[in-house]
């Protein structure tokens, strides 16, 4: 399998089986991608504080995986060390009643990152052109018109500051398996395992091909989707730890300047 880049170009078909899930391709071994990851996330402080202390910017994080695809692990390994008050993390489930008499990105937009901020979308918009879509449940017609809507509001938020990373959490179908039975077997995990879960497996390809359409059709430049390949946790975490460290590096931001004069304040017994 050839080794394809991680950030998927605007316009591009994508195909997912031609993406190794397993690729631990720019990294030796673990013990190294630990080494660059403790560097990674202290940057990663840094920056967040110069985000906040700026306050022009703001990113939003989006993860979207199959289950067991490690959208929790990546926000724990990641963005756990990152200061709380700056930080929110968003969860999307099914929708409740009063979000389904809204359009689909009413209950979305509210959780956007304001200036300063980073939001982190577990699960997020796409699951409306994902599950919604595998499972019929609006009209082809209404889910199908949902992409330009997606790249419309994503260029909304970049147009007003809001630096956009998606990232696809690409695991194979035999390392779903072995999390699973992981669930099942550790007392500790049973709770993340849901009969549901199995019923979604079943529709692996047809997930595939919703997953190949957002990626194709939503991955642009100001709000670029990335493959990340994520059989192996440690390399999942070192890859976006890494995309995540050079996006906010290129944002060129400095600390707002002190009132004038500091030096010649002295302070009073
Ligand atoms: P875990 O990985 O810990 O299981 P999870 O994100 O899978 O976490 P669950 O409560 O198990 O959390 O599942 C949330 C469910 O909500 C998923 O099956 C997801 O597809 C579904 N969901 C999210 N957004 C929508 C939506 N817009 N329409 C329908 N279902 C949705
Ligand atoms: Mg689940």
């Amino acid at each position: 399998m050839t080794e394809k880049s991680f950030l998927v170009p605007p316009n591009t078909e994508i195909r997912l089986s031609e993406y190794d899930p397993d690729s631990t391709r720019e990294c030796r071994d673990r013990g190294e991608a630990a080494e660059e990851l403790e560097t990674n996330v202290q940057r990663l402080q840094e920056l967040q504080t110069v985000l906040y202390a700026e306050g022009k910017h703001s990113l939003l994080v989006v993860l979207q995986a199959m289950d067991a695809g490690g959208k929790d692990g990546t926000i724990r390994h990641v963005m756990g060390r990152l200061n709380p008050q700056g930080v929110h993390v968003a969860s999307f489930k099914a929708p409740t009643r009063r979000e389904l008499a809204h359009d689909f990105l009413w209950r979305i937009h509210q959780h956007t990152p304001g200036r300063g901020e980073i939001a982190v979308f577990n699960r997020s918009h796409y699951e409306d052109v994902l599950v919604v879509r595998v499972h019929n449940m609006v009209p082809e017609s209404v889910w199908r018109a949902r992409y330009d809507h997606i790249n419309a509001f994503e260029r909304l938020l970049a147009d007003s500051g809001v630096t956009i990373l998606k990232f696809y959490l690409h695991i194979s179908k035999t390392e779903q398996k072995e999390r699973f039975e992981k669930r099942l077997r550790d007392p500790r995990k049973n709770w993340k395992f849901a009969r549901g879960d199995l019923r979604e497996r079943k529709l692996w390809e047809n997930y595939m091909g919703a997953f190949e359409e957002a990626l194709s059709r939503c991955s642009t430049r100001n709000a670029p989707w990335h493959i990340i390949p994520a059989d192996k946790k440690w390399y999942r975490n070192l890859i976006v730890s890494r995309i995540l460290v050079q996006a906010l590096e290129s944002l060129d931001m400095s600390y707002p300047p002190g009132e004038p004069n500091l030096d010649q304040v002295s302070i009073p017994d």
